[in-house]
């Protein structure tokens, strides 16, 4: 009974590659040779995580498993950049953990509800523009777009129940259950009715899908707290609607109206709070009606009506109507907010630096470009503007060898080396 429900799905997120430099020279009527006129590429799409709080579960995506973003675009000559690629938004259900699925690592919360860039596209690469130096007037080099960013990720969610069935023993609370969230045969990966009897979830279209839960023993003493988990109470706190099961066949004996009103004196001493929530009042087992219980139908509408609740009637055990109830759930639970408040207990994980080793060093005529995660994060850190925090920076790559490595490559005196947004000359 204590075991909490986890949705589960890993998926492989793709950000965006940058586009390519463009090498191009000017070309005009009367000029010999032009400058190079080469544009940047365009960034790659990001991968950005949202919540929203019209899903409740993580059925979504057992069916699509790679979300790939836009690439940048190349840059073309005349100076025109490439165009950024496109960002893909991926919706998830608010309180969803992201994980690393490698390490198992949580990376994210998504419990604030604010966005979350989970991968980055690469940078477009600079055109040949950029490398035009009073010396090198014609530079035939370009840097290439960067590669975006790529995770596996597992999502994680716990299963808090939206939708939540009361009413008496033997109503048919479970048959619905079984029937609704069965009903779909890709729901067969669900092992709920193992892991959790009480709880399903229930698919009714792409994007769309919620989680019902049996609430037992509401009548059986529930209001002291008898034998429910605290795990469980959590389920009946979230239930934004109530489904209210009544048998109309009169097949226990018993009257449906009479009945109506018990749960809902029941529901009252337990909460008043989810005694308040939206009901829909379902008549059930109607394939049983004989001649006599046939009114027990118009006498239960007549009064939930007269109390402002939604009527519907069914029969579990054949399936009619469960459809329409279903939909109508989907329908209501739209507009009605969440009730959660999720307490996020994410601890951000060291941030990987990547190691000065870890550099490339890009070597092309006199032009040389140094790039990697730990310079780019360096460099993020280092004020330019200021004196001492450049001599800080050029120390740091001293010690880190990066200028022993380029001198056995051969760098000259004079030379241009370019670290993503900075450009200086080389000098010993
Ligand atoms: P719960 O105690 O409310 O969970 O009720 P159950 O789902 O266990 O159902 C109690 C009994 O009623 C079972 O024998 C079901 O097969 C039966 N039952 C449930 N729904 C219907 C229905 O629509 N028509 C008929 N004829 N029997 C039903
Ligand atoms: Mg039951």
């Amino acid at each position: 009974m204590a075991a909490s429900f986890v949705d589960k799905a890993r998926i492989t997120i793709y950000a965006g590659k940058g586009g390519d430099g463009a090498i191009a020279f000017h070309r005009e009527k009367y000029l010999a040779a032009g400058g190079p006129d080469g544009g940047d590429g365009g960034k790659g799409g990001n991968i950005v995580f949202v919540v929203d709080d019209n899903m409740s579960t993580l059925m979504d995506f057992r069916y699509k498993r790679k979300y790939t973003a836009g690439n940048g675009q190349n840059g073309m000559g005349k100076r025109c950049f490439g165009k950024d690629g496109e960002t893909l938004k991926i919706r998830v259900p608010r309180g969803t953990i992201i994980r690393d699925t490698a390490t198992g690592a949580i990376m994210h919360d998504m419990s604030t509800g604010e966005d979350w860039v989970a991968a980055k596209g690469g940078r477009g690469g600079w055109g040949n523009m950029h490398f035009a130096t009073p010396t090198r007037q014609v530079p035939r080099f370009a840097k290439p777009g960067l590669p975006g960013e790529s995770h596996e990720i597992t999502l994680e969610l716990k299963l808090l129940a939206d939708v939540g069935l009361v009413g008496f023993p033997n109503v048919g609370k479970s048959t619905l259950l079984s029937v609704v969230s069965k009903a779909h045969p890709k729901i067969a990966n669900y092992h709920f009715t193992t892991l959790f009897p009480n709880l399903g979830v229930v698919y009714v279209d792409e994007g769309k899908s919620f989680v019902m839960a049996d609430i037992p023993g509401i009548i059986e003493g529930a209001s002291e707290g008898a034998g429910l988990g605290h795990d469980f109470l959590r389920h009946i706190d979230r239930c934004r609607l109530l489904l209210h099961i009544v048998d109309v066949s009169g097949s226990e004996g018993r009257d449906p109206v009479e009945d109506f009103e018990a749960i809902n004196a029941e529901l009252q001493q337990y909460s008043e709070e989810l005694s308040s929530r939206p009901q829909i009042v379902v008549a059930n087992k109607c394939d049983l009606l004989s001649e006599e219980t046939h009114e027990n139908i118009a006498r239960l509408k007549e009064r939930v009506e007269s109390l402002g609740y939604t009527f519907f009637q069914m029969s579990a055990a054949t399936h009619e109507g469960t459809r329409e109830l279903i939909n109508e759930c989907a329908k209501r639970l739209q507009d009605l907010p969440q009730i959660a408040s999720f307490e996020a207990d994410y601890v951000p994980p060291e941030p990987q630096l990547g190691t000065p080793e870890e550099l490339t060093i890009e070597n092309v005529d006199d032009m040389w470009v140094v790039e990697g995660p730990w310079l780019q994060r360096l460099m993020a850190r280092i004020n330019f503007s200021d004196y001492e925090s450049r001599m800080y920076f050029d120390k740091l790559l001293r010690e880190a060898g990066v200028f022993q490595r380029m001198e056995e490559m051969g760098v000259h005196d004079g030379d241009t080396v370019s670290m993503y947004d900075l450009m200086f000359e080389y000098r010993d």
